[in-house]
């Protein structure tokens, strides 16, 4: 998330729509705040005298980085604010707490035990200060399925504010073992919603070695099915650390004769962050290395016609046969490209790279591209 610095003179903190001078106007709705971006001394003057006027839901900011369209939290007393939402983005992500029920080796973002309840409210109030609705609108954590009652919140106040958009919730999946869960989340089935579930092994001790968590295997297993049962849309993640590749094979073989329901596989490089870090022995690869491996992983998918991709994976780090399957895929605000990519003909529809690459580890020894593409 993007956390910039501003300078204001308001004082409360909050979820707040960016808005221009010119925009506010027209903008302006009773039950929502408003954080004008006041460039000139005239700006901040007209937004003082609405404030003395009652119209509290108002600030203005100075500050570098922020975008008209723009929710974010702010955060007087640090002067910051983090953006939670920028209407320019490729890709929306809703956090609904920072807990989670497993460890992976390869975790990007830590799980933390305390209490960010106030992370559904936080949310709740993204959704509604959202100018423009996203196409597709992602929810995460930590682990979503743990705050079952918030995550339903979530769903109904964006199947109100935003019918068109999809919505894709990722959970290791392991609560839907759990009918009270079940019942929590799907009493009234959510339209539009696709579960984006992480598998990395054909047998429980494959799996539960990589997300540290015993029990974990037959959990998630239960709860793919429990979707398949709801008539859910599953995309099933594989991510490419070292203990996945070695049983990559088998766990496609495993997908296709057990779980051929999901709507696809999304095969994914690893991030060079968070847990990855610690565990850099298991989780630092060369893709490229594994390319026999990825090929025919991809022909055993095939053969049972189940779908699948390739994400966060630059087009240098696969062989050609599977740059059809390339996605772009890496979230805005961490997406980047290295030096070496300035001269590279596929640089548009490569994903690119995790911006951490410098300081961690690229996904393999970038190969720019030279040749003319059409
Ligand atoms: S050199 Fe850069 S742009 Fe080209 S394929 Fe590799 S990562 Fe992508």
């Amino acid at each position: 998330m993007r956390n910039l610095s501003v300078v204001g003179e308001a004082t409360e903190p909050g979820v707040y729509r960016v808005a221009s001078m010119d925009a506010i106007v027209a903008e302006w709705e009773p039950h929502l705040r408003f954080m004008v971006l006041a460039t000139d001394a005239a700006s901040r003057t007209a937004v003082e005298r609405w404030r003395a006027g009652g119209l509290q839901n108002v600030v203005h900011v100075q500050g570098d980085g922020l975008e008209e369209g723009d929710v974010v939290a702010y955060r007087p007393a640090q002067g910051k604010v983090i953006v939670l939402y920028r209407e320019s983005d490729l890709h929306h992500t809703l956090f609904l707490t920072n807990r989670c029920n497993s460890y992976c080796l390869m975790c990007s973002q830590p799980p933390t035990s305390h209490d960010d309840s106030w992370l559904i409210g936080q949310a709740l109030d993204v959704v509604r200060h959202v100018r423009r609705p996203p196409t597709v609108i992602g929810i995460s954590g930590g682990e979503p399925l743990l705050v079952a009652t918030g995550l339903r919140r979530i769903l109904v106040a964006i199947e109100a504010s935003w019918p068109e958009a999809a919505v894709e919730v990722l959970t290791n999946g392991r609560l839907l073992h759990d009918p009270t869960v079940v019942s929590q989340v799907f009493d009234e089935p959510p339209r539009n919603v696709r579960w984006l579930v992480p598998l990395y092994g054909h047998a429980d001790l494959l799996h539960d070695f990589v997300v540290q968590s015993p029990g974990a295997f037959d959990e998630t297993i239960e709860g793919l099915l429990t979707l398949q049962a709801l008539r859910q849309p599953i995309q099933l993640r594989i991510v490419l650390v070292q203990p996945v590749i070695e049983v990559l094979e088998e766990l496609c073989r495993f997908i296709g004769q057990n779980l051929p329901f999901v709507e696809y596989v999304a095969l994914m490089a690893c991030e060079p962050t968070g847990f990855a870090l610690a565990n850099r022995d298991l989780c630092e690869l060369d893709l490229f290395d594994a390319s026999t491996v990825l090929e025919r992983a991809s022909r055993i998918l095939s053969r049972y016609r189940v779908p699948h991709l390739f994400m966060n994976a630059p087009l240098c780090a696969l062989p050609r046969s599977l740059w059809p399957l390339a996605r772009r895929s890496i979230s805005d605000w961490k997406n980047t490209y290295a030096d070496e990519c300035a001269g590279c003909t596929v640089r548009s529809e490569c994903s690119g790279l995790f911006a951490w690459h410098e300081k961690n580890w690229k996904p393999t020894s970038l190969k720019p591209v030279k040749e003319a593409t059409q």
